[in-house]
């Protein structure tokens, strides 16, 4: 049987999940990419799409380079999300969410450049960090977040984990330009 990913499509978002190439399966009651096509072009209709921070850039970050206002600046964070993780509603056991920063990479410019930051729980955090849930023995666990997020099957993940790492080995052969403009609105 042919691999159908399960897209989760707004309703006004179903042009352009259309125009990228999105098929509907009423069985499934849902739009999907058929298995010719790569996953990633599709991330604005996954619940947490999962954007590695390149390896080259491992060192540089809101709070190593804000190191005295990044408790004020995650305080800020967690207050606005009323301390519950922004993706699944959940907190977490040891604390009850941790700040995820979101970047954007642009490679003609060489610039990594901050969108926002935003409260997760402990797993769905993970999730961003594949290589840290990998060594801290947590891949089942974040596995299992990103299935039951997107209703996929193991096959759906692991082929947009080869994607999500092809991109990480491009990117990761860059020397970012760290843009933090958007901080400002977390001062
Ligand atoms: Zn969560």
């Amino acid at each position: 049987m042919k691999l159908k990913t399960r897209l989760q499509v707004k309703p006004e978002q179903v042009k352009e999940a259309e125009s990228l190439g999105a098929k509907y399966d009423g069985r499934m009651k849902s739009y999907y990419v058929p298995e010719h096509l790569p996953l990633r072009p599709f991330e604005s209709f996954m619940t947490l799409p999962i954007e590695l921070v390149p390896s080259s850039n491992w060192e540089k970050n809101v709070r190593s380079e804000y190191q005295d206002e990044w408790r004020a600046i995650k305080r800020k964070v967690y207050q606005r999300a009323g301390y519950k993780c922004e993706v699944c509603g959940g907190k977490g056991d040891a604390h009850p969410v941790e700040c995820h920063e979101k970047w954007t990479y642009d490679m003609d410019t060489k610039t990594q450049r901050l969108e926002c930051l935003i409260a997760l729980c402990t797993i769905c955090h993970k999730t961003q960090h594949w290589g840290y849930a990998l060594i801290h023995g947590m891949e089942k666990d974040v596995r299992k977040r990103i299935l039951t997020l997107n209703g996929w099957k193991d096959e759906d993940l692991n082929k947009y984990l080869n994607e999500v790492f092809d991109i990480f080995e491009e990117r990761s052969k860059v020397n970012w330009t760290l843009d933090m403009t958007a901080l400002e609105h977390y001062r």
